[in-house]
């Protein structure tokens, strides 16, 4: 458990934003005028490894432990956001075949957000925590323009998830599966050089924006090839799992390798945000994910390379900004947390 900060105590009604986690909950209460009232990380243990029944009652918990910390009474509460990782319907039904975190067969085909629902007597929104994590991007980055403003989010991790946000709300498609941006395929001209091998995803595509702007791209793809080139390179002699781990380091000294290697994570980035300002043309382009933890002037020299792959319009230009998501550790129950105040006030 964190050392407690000081929390506000509700000055209306509220949402609570539940964070599903692979090893903890997240917990959050946001009142109906817009206010997180916690500022820090509140986790309890997710259990869902023991499966459904006691994941829902560990996320119940959590959300009579967040009510708890800020003296919120259970009477206020008008709806919870909850957001897990993916696979997952748009109604939050995990998939058929199991995820990385929902691995038992109990999981499979399972509504958490339904579980939930009948647990808490109270009504549940669900996003996957991608989804989530833009939504709240979107947000901080617009604040009281949100809901008259569109966004495209990229968060790079062990792969590359994100969303589509459009008038302040997720698109999140007829199965759920909108804004899947880690296997939208791109081109690669002037991403890849003339004799690497085409990238591959581990969902069978070749190619996808994942395959190389994720720590499993660099693992799998991009530092394979590059360590032929500078065969020399201290990293050559690490297990690739764990260089590829420490290759950020690298990029913040301006290695030559690691450079090479975020260069083309960049441009990759460029090409998806070039369909995106094709496909849906929204207000501003998100970057989120350990880059943005990384020293202030390489992901300056970051979120700079995949503006200049971004090929805009001039109008689009005049329009359009590019920004770095910061709190990306709350990002998820906060994000929840929005979905669930706009449906309350929808
Ligand atoms: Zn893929």
């Amino acid at each position: 458990m964190d050392q407690p900060e000081p929390v506000r105590t509700p000055a209306s009604w509220v949402v609570v934003g539940l964070d599903n986690g692979g090893t903890c909950n997240n917990a959050t209460v946001l009142d109906a005028t817009g206010q997180f009232l916690v500022d820090h990380l509140v986790e309890n243990p997710s259990l869902v490894d023991d499966g459904p029944e006691s994941a829902v009652t560990a996320l119940a918990d959590a959300f009579r432990n967040i009510l708890e910390l800020t003296s919120t009474p259970l009477t206020l509460v008008r709806a919870v956001g909850l957001d897990t990782p993916g696979p997952a319907s748009a109604t939050g039904v995990i998939s058929s075949k199991g995820s990385t975190n929902f691995n038992q067969v109990s999981w499979h085909g399972f509504d958490i957000r339904g579980a939930l629902e009948a647990e808490l007597g109270l009504p549940v929104v669900y996003n996957n925590d991608a989804n989530a994590a833009a939504l709240y991007a979107h947000h901080r980055h617009f604040g009281d323009d949100a809901m008259k403003r569109s966004s495209i989010a990229a968060i790079v991790g062990t792969g590359l998830g994100g969303g589509v946000v459009e008038s302040g709300r997720v698109v999140s498609g007829a199965a759920g599966m909108a804004g899947e941006l880690g296997h939208v395929q791109i081109p690669l001209h002037g991403v890849l050089e003339p004799d690497q091998p085409i990238p591959a995803c581990n969902c069978g595509f070749e190619g996808d924006v994942e395959s190389v702007a994720s720590l499993t791209g660099i693992k799998n793809n991009l530092l394979p090839y590059w360590l032929t080139r500078f065969p020399d390179h201290p990293l050559a002699t690490e297990p690739i799992g764990k260089a590829a781990k420490l290759l950020r380091g690298y990029g913040e000294r301006e290695d030559p390798l690691a450079l090479a290697v975020f260069g083309q994570q960049a441009r990759a980035i460029g090409k998806l945000f070039t369909i995106a300002a094709n496909f849906t043309d929204p207000h501003a382009y998100l970057l989120g994910g350990g880059v943005v933890e990384a020293a202030p002037q390489f992901r300056q020299w970051f979120l700079n390379t995949v503006r200049e792959s971004t090929e805009l319009r001039r109008e689009q230009l005049a329009v359009a900004s590019f920004a770095l998501v910061a709190d990306l550790d709350m990002a998820g129950a906060r994000g929840a947390a929005v979905a669930a105040l706009e449906r309350v006030k929808a």
